[in-house]
């Protein structure tokens, strides 16, 4: 095995939601630097792209249908993850959705939903992973949070769950410290994705003009790129971000939403 900065030693990464948008970089990107990589989305059959896409790159990807909600099907990815590739030391917590709405119409079903994929979700993975992280003394939780966190005008359940990744973030790298895992969280601006073109669609305005209408707020004056995540995610998961935990990092162009 190489030696490069990034990856002294092969290991496993399990990135959720990687079947598109960042979630599918950030398994490319971790792969790339060395790891093997476990593919979770929501049906197996999703996960086949990023799969196929690290495999042509010359890297190890394993596809899994899971929905990272149901704690039933977290334990069975997880352990099929260790059984077939060893045992998951990297987790990025991606997966997610949207269902903006003004307070006065959001339904409870959609604040559950929200609640359910990224906080319970985050949870049940984290709680799954880092039973192997601490056997093996070595760990990186990454999570998703947002500059929704800081408030976005229709998205409650959304800002309620990215501000609570930060709290779930901080409090899991003061528990797991100790076993040499460090646990850290991104916090993405505006990113071309489809779940930016969604809020496009849902607000009636066309992609192209809602992206020139955020690149106008934006310091650095682009959108950002799955592949900005993939970068950070990057450095989170090396071997010497050892002394990095607890922290979360704007990754937005500039230093606000
Ligand atoms: P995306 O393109 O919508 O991709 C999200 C992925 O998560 C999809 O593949 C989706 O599967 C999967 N997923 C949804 N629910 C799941 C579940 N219960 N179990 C497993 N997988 C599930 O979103 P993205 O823009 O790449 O966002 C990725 C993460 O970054 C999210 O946590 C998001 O909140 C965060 N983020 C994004 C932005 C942005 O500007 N794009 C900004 C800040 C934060 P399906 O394809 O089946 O729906």
């Amino acid at each position: 095995m190489s030696e490069t900065p990034n990856s002294t030693i092969r290991r496993v990464a399990v990135v959720t939601g990687a079947g598109r948008g960042i979630g599918a970089a950030v398994a490319m990107r971790l792969a790339a630097d060395g790891n093997a990589v476990a593919v979770i989305d929501l049906r197996e059959q999703d996960t086949e792209r990023t799969v196929e896409a690290i495999r042509a790159a010359g890297g190890t990807a394993l596809g899994i249908g899971a929905d990272v909600s149901d704690a039933a099907a977290v334990e069975q990815a997880v352990e099929r993850i260790a059984a077939e590739l060893g045992p998951p030391t990297i987790l990025v917590n991606n997966a997610g959705i949207l269902r903006d709405n003004l307070l006065f119409k959001m339904s409870e079903t959609d604040w559950d939903a929200v609640m359910g994929v990224h906080l319970r979700g985050a949870f049940l993975m984290s709680r799954a992973v880092q039973a192997h992280q601490v056997k093996e003394e070595w760990g990186r939780i990454i999570n998703l949070s947002s500059t929704s966190a800081l408030g976005n005008r229709g998205q409650a359940n959304y800002a309620a769950a990215k501000a609570g990744i930060q709290g779930f973030t901080k409090t899991l790298a003061i528990e797991l410290g100790r076993y040499n895992v460090t646990v850290n969280a991104i916090a993405p601006g505006f990113i071309e994705t489809d779940m930016t073109r969604a809020t496009a669609e849902r607000i009636g305005v066309p992609f192209e003009d809602f992206v020139a209408h955020a690149a106008k707020e934006i310091p650095v004056g682009r959108p950002g790129k799955p592949e900005d995540i993939a970068a950070a995610a990057s450095f989170f998961a090396r071997d010497d971000a050892s002394f990095v935990s607890g922290q979360v990092l704007y990754v937005a162009g500039g230093p606000k939403a």
